[in-house]
């Protein structure tokens, strides 16, 4: 087994660059499933960019002693989680809202940015469960194209903006094509485009990257909400828990649309959350594993004629244009778990990057 990793590490190079990450040897062990009674363990799910080795040990056992805790509401563990929350990113607990996953959160801004009618604007493809809700709101879709590279156009994303433009979603790193623009270009369309509109940056994969986070420019910009998640490097996708970044006004007028605005998350998973958040080790090991893994596969993929997008986050962007089988159907043999096309012309899908063993299994189906 050590052979066969050295051997991967070997064709992925990063023998040879080292990676300087330490290494927490059984840190972070892919977790083996143990389903309730009834679920069968269903197909490798490779569909919906998960953390395969979470949550962390730190939140598992902190997450165990929270049951105990489960018949009192948690007013204070969730003060202490916003607190954690905003240290981390030098800001205040005004600056902080969380919720039972981003998504409930970027349902909110949408919310608050549905107030006044008019449009919004989005990257396509992007992150998109969320917009079908937007236009129920009543605003309207306006979609940008990537650029050739696949990332997103910020420039095209201005141009696009209109008078009645009410919010601007930039998903950084980009899913499912998982490249980043850089903080400099950002910054430059944050200046233009918060001047008109709300931004909303989904900042979901931002830690597998190493790209700083932007929520530090908050505090002194109203037109500027960040918007994490636990699910992702944290592992938590399960225990449904996010947060919102924003100006304490902004804050205090989206909060103010939910009738229990920070209370939706249980015990348990605040206690996961704030036990992730002192777990560095368990994010370096997921960051260094997650890389060897991408790596591996992206390897493997451009040798079956599979052309990969770069990706610095835990899922490969991919064109199936020359790609002689029919991979879903290989897929479908081997009872694993992929997305459908995102845009027709070029094939374009996606794959989550699993553990070592996954993506060989995965690689294995397609050769
Ligand atoms: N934002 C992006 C870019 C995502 O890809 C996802 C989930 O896949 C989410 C938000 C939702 O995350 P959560 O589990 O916190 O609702």
């Amino acid at each position: 087994m050590k052979q066969d990793r050295r051997h991967w590490l070997k064709l992925v190079g990063l023998v040879a660059v080292g990676v300087g990450v330490q290494r927490g040897g059984a840190i972070a062990a892919p977790v083996r499933r143990v389903l309730p009674e009834g679920l069968s363990g269903g197909p490798l799910r490779l569909s919906s960019n998960e953390n395969p080795y979470g949550p962390s040990p730190k939140a598992r056992a902190a997450m165990a002693e929270a049951v105990g805790l489960s018949n009192r509401y948690q007013w204070d563990m969730i003060l202490g989680l916003m607190r954690a929350i905003a240290a981390k990113y030098s800001l205040a607990e005004a600056n902080v809202l969380v919720g039972a996953g981003s998504t409930q959160l970027i349902d909110a801004v949408v919310q608050h940015a549905a107030m006044n009618k008019g449009s919004f604007v989005v990257s396509a493809p992007t992150f998109s469960r969320w917009t079908g809700a937007a236009e129920q709101s009543g605003l309207q879709k306006i979609e940008v194209a990537l650029t050739a590279q696949k990332k997103n156009d910020l420039n095209g994303m201005l141009a696009a903006m209109r008078a009645d433009t009410q919010l601007v979603y930039l998903c950084n790193p980009n899913n499912p094509t998982g490249t980043y623009c850089r903080r400099e270009d950002i910054l430059l369309f944050l200046k233009e485009a918060t001047k008109k509109a709300l931004v909303l940056v989904d900042e979901a994969y931002l830690e597998y990257s190493d790209e700083a986070s932007l929520a530090g420019l908050v505090a002194e910009n109203r037109n500027l909400v960040v918007v994490k998640t636990f699910s992702k490097i944290y592992g938590l996708a399960g225990a449904r828990i996010g947060y919102a970044l924003g100006h304490e006004k902004t804050i205090e007028k989206i909060g103010a649309l939910q009738s229990g605005s920070n209370i939706g998350i249980s015990a348990v998973s605040l206690a996961g959350a704030l036990a992730s958040l002192k777990d560095e080790d368990f994010v370096k090991e997921t960051q260094f594993k997650n890389a060897t893994a991408r790596a591996y596969a992206s390897a493997h993929m451009e040798r079956l004629k599979i052309s990969c997008i770069p990706s610095c986050t835990n899922f490969i962007y991919f064109s199936l244009a020359k790609y002689q089988e029919d991979f879903f159907a290989r897929l479908k043999v081997h009872n694993i778990e992929g997305t459908n096309l995102f845009e027709e012309q070029g094939k374009w899908s996606r794959i989550t990057v699993g553990t070592e063993a996954e993506m060989e299994q995965f690689i294995n189906a397609i050769s």
